[in-house]
């Protein structure tokens, strides 16, 4: 089967689609506190996102996930679900939200067809959950976890974002939602990706005192890493559950990166550090053939670049790259 391959030898397997740029929280990590939504016009419609997807996995990706923005907010969603778990040689589909409404929309999203959820959890104290997310309702969020659970979404995930100065001394207490299995809690370093410009390396927690932090409560044995995959992971000792860390700053892993984004408005970002992407939209909106649609993406990908140390290096300040939320992380 022909793959997409990048001038260093990698190959791309996993896609993720940001559905919309708008969001229901303000994360002070992400969002700005004025955000500029892309017009309704821009957006990729579900045919275009449907066609670009079963594009690439004709490709060789075989797992798509889903992203924003938030991702339930995309009206309709279910039915993007729906057509993307029914391309054929898609192994794995997912989607990563702020699980703000989730609860109600679960049911609806297993039906589709979607397999894994990852919710975005910062702080399991309300107020601060509330701060951290520009007043998102914790207890909605928590909820929404339960009911993901009831479903039997697999695999199931939290992500947490870690702040120096924020949320750093929560990192056991998140970590112990993982040790009965049926959750696995990924931490990640804070990126420069931050919508309000409070990112500063200080602000940096790494994924070295993370685990310190863990350990300090539970012993861990680190887990063999899968090719491509963005977190390290450990298991708790007793061998059930598991958490990862993301060390996107402090050890990227850009060396077997699989991945490629698709962003809402139909841009093709080989890495995530990248200021840019590939516009693909105006040959979708023109007519284009999958054959010129297939060279375009073959293109992007072979252009990707070589890693986040590289691009960092390129840029003068390694402040604000972009809001994630354009992107979707
Ligand atoms: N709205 C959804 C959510 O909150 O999960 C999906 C989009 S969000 C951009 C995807 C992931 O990126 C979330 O887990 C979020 O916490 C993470 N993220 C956003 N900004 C980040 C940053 N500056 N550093 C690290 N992770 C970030």
């Amino acid at each position: 089967m022909a793959v997409l391959t990048d001038s260093y030898g990698r190959v791309a397997r996993k896609l993720r689609i940001s559905v919309t740029d708008r969001c229901n929280f303000r994360c002070q990590f992400c969002m700005p506190i004025h955000p500029v939504w892309l017009p309704h016009s821009e957006i990729l419609t579900f045919e275009e996102t449907r066609r670009v997807a079963s594009l690439f996995v004709q490709m060789g990706v075989d797992k798509i996930r889903l992203s924003g923005g938030e991702p339930l907010m995309r009206r309709d969603i279910e039915q993007l679900v729906e057509q993307l778990a029914a391309i054929p040689g898609l192994r794995q589909l997912s989607m990563t939200t702020n699980g703000f409404l989730l609860a109600e929309k679960a049911p609806a999203l297993k039906r589709a067809g979607l397999k894994g959820i990852t919710v975005s959890l910062h702080s399991l104290k309300p107020e601060r959950f509330s701060e951290i997310t520009g007043g998102g309702p914790f207890n909605a969020v928590i909820e929404g976890i339960r009911v993901a659970k009831s479903n039997g979404f697999t695999p199931l995930k939290i992500n947490a974002v870690i702040m120096r100065g924020c949320n750093e001394d929560e990192v056991a207490d998140l970590a112990a939602l993982a040790v009965e299995g049926d959750v696995t809690v990924r931490f990640i370093e804070y990126m420069p990706f931050d919508g309000q410009h409070h990112w500063g390396m200080e602000k940096v927690v790494s994924g070295k005192e993370i685990l310190e932090r863990i350990r300090e409560r539970y012993e861990l044995v680190p887990a063999p890493r899968p090719a491509g995959s963005t977190a390290q992971l450990y298991k708790f000792e007793d061998g059930k559950g598991e958490i990862g860390v993301i060390t996107s700053i402090t050890q990227p892993f850009c060396s077997d990166c699989d991945r490629i984004r698709l962003s809402a408005d139909g841009k093709i970002v080989p890495c995530l550090f990248d200021k840019t992407g590939f516009d693909l939209r105006p040959l979708l909106r023109t007519g284009a053939s999958d054959e010129m649609i297939l060279n375009f993406m073959r293109d992007a990908v072979l252009r990707k670049a070589p890693g986040v140390e590289t691009l960092l290096k390129k840029y003068e300040h390694l402040e604000h790259i972009r809001p994630m939320h354009t992107i979707g992380g």
